[in-house]
């Protein structure tokens, strides 16, 4: 059967592996991990401290590289690019949220949103243009000129929500976006995941909260480096 329209598969892992070696002892993070992805998906994962979320985030947004196995965006083997063109796919493909929002203190939310931008070929008023529009997007039109410090922590994340979505990136993937908000904004951010959900976006989001987990379409759970 013909899959059906955006049913394209975005991330085939294959196999994945990752050991980190500290001093004498091998850290086996991954484990042989196999997962397909669609585009279109909206995916939680789960599981315990130290079970290898992060790491599988990390080399999911082609952050790090799987010491074994194979890894398939786009039907592109990303596994055995080099750092410069994993670097390039990154940027182009790959929108990330974590728990700390790691925005620039300096920078107000829009010349933040502008950031991933500022690696293309848009000069800088339609840069502009794009950062406001994402702003927008996230409901913070009216917050542009403020400084991180000068936000909410939800607003914080939703600024790094708008810089992650910029680039209008394949994929996002968020690791404990919630985790400094408290239950009632955290439920804010995740109604936004929805909204970029239903609009096509695919998510990945890795929590250990319920509710949080609730809002995916299916979830997976990690323990040991493996998805059990
Ligand atoms: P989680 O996000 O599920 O808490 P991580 O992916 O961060 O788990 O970590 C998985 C395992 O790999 C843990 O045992 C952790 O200590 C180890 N680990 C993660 N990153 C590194 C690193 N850079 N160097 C050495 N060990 C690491
Ligand atoms: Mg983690």
């Amino acid at each position: 059967m013909a899959p059906a329209l955006g049913d394209e598969l975005l991330i085939e892992l294959e196999g994945i592996e990752k050991t980190f070696r500290v001093g004498d002892t091998e850290i086996r993070a991954l484990d042989g991990v196999d997962l397909d992805v669609s585009s279109g998906d909206y995916l939680a994962i789960s599981g315990a401290s130290g079970s290898g979320k992060s790491t599988l985030m990390n080399v999911l947004g082609c952050l790090d590289t799987p010491t074994r196995g194979s890894y398939r965006l786009r039907g592109v083997p990303v596994h055995v690019l080099d750092d410069d063109t994993l670097a390039m796919i990154r940027n182009k493909e790959i929108g990330f949220v974590f728990q700390s929002f790691n925005l620039l203190p300096r920078l107000d939310a829009l010349r933040n949103v502008e950031v991933p931008l500022l690696y293309g070929p848009l000069l800088p008023a339609p840069r502009l243009e794009r950062a406001a529009a994402a702003l927008e997007r996230v409901g913070l039109a009216d917050r542009m000129s403020h400084l991180p410090n000068e936000l909410s922590g939800g607003q914080r994340q939703r600024v790094a929500i708008a810089r992650a979505l910029v680039n209008q990136p394949a994929l996002l993937l968020a690791d404990e976006p919630t985790g400094n908000l408290d239950s009632r904004t955290s439920e804010e951010i995740m109604g936004l995941f929805d909204d970029l959900a239903a609009a096509g976006t695919t998510i990945m989001v890795v929590t250990h909260d319920r509710e949080v987990a609730a809002h995916a379409r299916r979830e997976i759970r990690m323990r040991d480096g493996k998805i059990v």
